[in-house]
């Protein structure tokens, strides 16, 4: 496909990926503020109407193609901005191609199953592009934090060690290899938001009564934990960034800029892919044929 914005938005991609191997120390070298050479709202407009229209044209691709399967999985801390993201960078894309699911607090019966089992039950078929708001990822960021979770979990002795968190991170690659060898891709993204700004939206959900419905006080407890969050984070991001299913860091502190990086990403998983209609081969073409010569003589 030729399209003007398509080499921009993968070389966007491409910026925010956390090369394998490379070591995160969260907040160090990500800047929650930078935009991307935009200055301004406007100057990403057109990159974001671009990005709508790209998805929107790769969905129909992937679904016509019926061979791969896309997960986005989508991490964040509190008002970063992970739905308004879902919603702009969706809002061009067949609805029937994608599939959102968030993850809350875990049920009785999740909880009586291997930590991976409730998010196997939701992922995108073949066709599908599927949207993890929050994904597995919560079992090594806000069971680490809180390791009250981990002893709901009923886990045996030998599953609780000190090297509980490796095991899980490994157990995670390997999940995540599995799904890509099989033809579902794995794209994932961190929105990263700045403390101050975090401070600001969860003030703005308070001041606004529109956004009152919003704010929570579970938000400004979590936010007493920001510094366990950010460890929790560099270690996910520098031990399940893998060549089969990447991290990207997204700066969140303006949604404007997020929205156009989370558009990118998702494209540059979908280029990579490069879905195709599928082609007819001689007899289907000439059953079509048939079938067109059949329909004309019909003709009252
Ligand atoms: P929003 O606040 O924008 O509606 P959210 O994703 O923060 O979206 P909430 O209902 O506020 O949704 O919070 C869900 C909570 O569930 C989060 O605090 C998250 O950390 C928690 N959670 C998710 N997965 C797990 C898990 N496996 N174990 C324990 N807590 C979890
Ligand atoms: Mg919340």
């Amino acid at each position: 496909m030729s399209d003007e914005h398509l080499g921009h938005l993968r070389h966007l991609a491409r910026s925010l990926r956390v090369e394998p191997g490379t070591r995160v120390r969260l907040p160090h070298g990500f800047d929650p503020g930078h935009t991307g050479g935009y200055v301004r709202e406007a100057d990403a407009a057109g990159a974001l109407a671009a990005g709508v229209r790209l998805l929107s044209s790769y969905q129909a691709r992937l679904a016509a193609q019926d061979s791969y399967g896309l997960l986005v999985v989508l991490q964040a801390l509190d008002a970063a901005g992970k739905d308004g993201a879902v919603q702009h960078v969706m809002s061009g894309v067949n609805p029937q191609g994608v599939w959102v699911r968030s993850f809350k607090v875990p049920s009785a019966d999740e909880l009586n199953h291997d930590f991976l089992w409730r998010y196997t039950r939701d992922l995108p078929p073949r066709g599908v592009i599927g949207i993890y708001n929050r994904s597995h990822y919560e079992e090594v960021l806000v069971v680490r934090v809180h390791p009250e979770n981990l002893e709901r979990q009923h886990l045996p002795e030998s599953a609780r060690g000190k090297d509980v968190w490796e095991r899980r991170l490994r157990g995670i690659n390997d999940w995540e290899r599995h799904l890509v060898e099989n033809g579902i891709q794995v794209v994932k993204i961190f929105l990263n938001l700045s403390p101050e700004e975090q401070r600001r939206r969860l003030l703005a959900r308070i001041d606004d009564p529109d956004k009152n419905w919003k704010f929570s006080a579970a938000d400004l407890a979590e936010r007493g934990h920001w510094h366990d969050y950010q460890r929790a984070y560099s270690d996910a991001l520098t031990h399940t960034s893998t060549e089969a299913a990447p991290w990207h860091v997204v700066p969140a502190d303006h949604k404007w800029f997020a929205r156009v990086a989370v558009a990118a990403v998702i494209i540059d998983a979908l280029a990579a892919i490069d879905p195709r209609f599928p082609e007819l081969g001689p007899d289907e073409h000439a059953a079509l044929e048939t079938a067109r010569a059949q329909l004309i003589a019909m003709k009252e």
